[in-house]
């Protein structure tokens, strides 16, 4: 099996997944799996009890991390679409209205035109690509006069850098009564999160991107208010939780009421581990090389003519850019030849496409994102490659 073998290959597509994963995500998941693959919460025994103990630990790390006094309301998911699909679906009742910004991933937009289709929800849109002060006015507005009572949008975008100002956009919702669901996908482990004091009252991650997690776990962290919201959803997914079995109906206690089914501790030690590698490098250091990366990539793609570069004023290790002459999937499989491997097409945000202006000419982009592990010499080796391309 040829799997692993990351020598030859620069991995700039980290805002899909991080790779390779740190040896220290990848030892722990390991013991993981030897010592606490028994079932948590399914059993009075000592092999199920070390499991559940595994993913508390797990949930006590990323309650820390994520700034929030509640561990019992960080709930395990698979993914952050299951996330917010729980998040959406829970809170979004019949006729209500929701704002969402211009950039939402599939995981987001889908959800809310499916919404739109069963239960009539009226979807409003702001432009999170302008600046700060107007994404504010427009959110206040859109919560003001159009009268939406949940805001969804993404902390951090995974087409360009940008990330909005959650802390203001916090304050607004909940001066103003609204609800607020974070699509934290691209910010978790890239950009600090305090999900007390912004007043988030849902936020949706995964483990396996800026977290170094293997894919398959993610989490959906929630506040009171949502807790109050959420109560006689029918929306959710329902299971066995380990306890209050008798029941017809899922247990009422947090985590337990979202959390159906038998959760990985070896996951779970795989996430808490790379929260707690974050942490100890810190978050700033992870954003100031992700910053340094994505300027150096810019000033390299900048030096072909045929280049457009999308919103190259954003700083971070996110860069999108296309290349007159060439479609991105070629350009993609060239740049894969020589065992660069980066993103082409939509990235599952075809609105963002539109808004960026990378939709009717290219139909999508060439997406570079650099992590913590790339060096500046992944990113030459990419320039090298870049100005040696063919066009037509
Ligand atoms: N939202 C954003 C902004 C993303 O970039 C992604 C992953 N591309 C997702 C949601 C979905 O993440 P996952 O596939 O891990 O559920």
């Amino acid at each position: 099996m040829k799997g692993g073998n990351f020598q030859n290959r620069i991995y700039l597509d980290n805002a899909a997944t991080s790779f390779p994963k740190p040896q220290a995500v990848i030892q722990k998941t390991l013991m993981g799996l030897y010592n606490y693959s028994g079932n948590p919460g399914r059993g009075g025994h000592s092999v199920s009890k070390d499991a559940s103990r595994a993913i508390f630990s797990m949930r006590l790390a990323a309650a820390d991390f994520f700034q929030t006094s509640r561990e019992e309301n960080v709930i395990v998911t698979g993914n952050t679409t299951h996330a917010l699909n729980i998040a959406l679906k829970s809170i979004l009742r019949q006729g209500q209205r929701v704002l969402c910004s211009n950039i939402e991933h599939n995981a987001v937009r889908r959800v809310l035109l499916c919404l739109e289709k069963t239960r009539d929800i009226k979807i409003f849109t702001f432009d999170a690509l302008l600046d700060d002060s107007a994404v504010l006015q427009s959110i206040e507005d859109g919560i003001k006069r159009k009268k939406a009572s949940v805001v969804v949008l993404p902390h951090a975008s995974n087409i360009c850098s940008r990330i909005l100002p959650l802390e203001k956009i916090g304050k607004i919702c909940r001066e103003n009564g609204a609800c607020l669901v974070v699509d934290g996908a691209q910010s978790a482990g890239h950009v600090p999160i305090f999900f007390d004091d912004w007043g988030i009252d849902a936020l949706c991650i995964s483990g396996h991107k800026g977290l170094f997690a293997p894919a398959g776990i993610g989490l959906l962290i929630v506040s009171e208010k949502f807790k109050e919201l959420e109560k006689g959803s029918d929306a959710l997914i329902t299971g066995g939780a380990g306890i209050d079995s008798e029941s017809p109906e899922m247990p009422e206690v947090y985590p337990e009421h979202l959390e159906a089914g038998t959760l990985s501790a070896p996951l779970a030690m795989g996430l808490e581990a790379g929260i707690r590698l974050v942490s100890s490098i810190g978050i700033k250091k992870i954003a100031e090389k992700e910053i340094l990366l994505g300027n150096l990539a810019k000033q390299i793609i900048s030096s072909r003519k045929e280049a457009v570069i999308y919103r190259p004023d954003l700083e971070g290790g996110i860069v999108s850019f296309n290349l007159r002459g060439i479609s991105p999937e070629r350009a993609a499989e060239y740049f894969d030849s020589f065992g660069i491997c980066l993103r082409a097409g939509l990235h599952c945000a075809p609105t963002a496409h539109q808004s960026i202006g990378s939709f009717l000419e290219f139909g999508g982009s060439l997406r570079l994102s650099a992590g913590y592990f790339n060096t500046p010499c992944d990113i030459q080796r990419f320039g090298q490659v870049l100005l040696s391309m063919p066009l037509k």
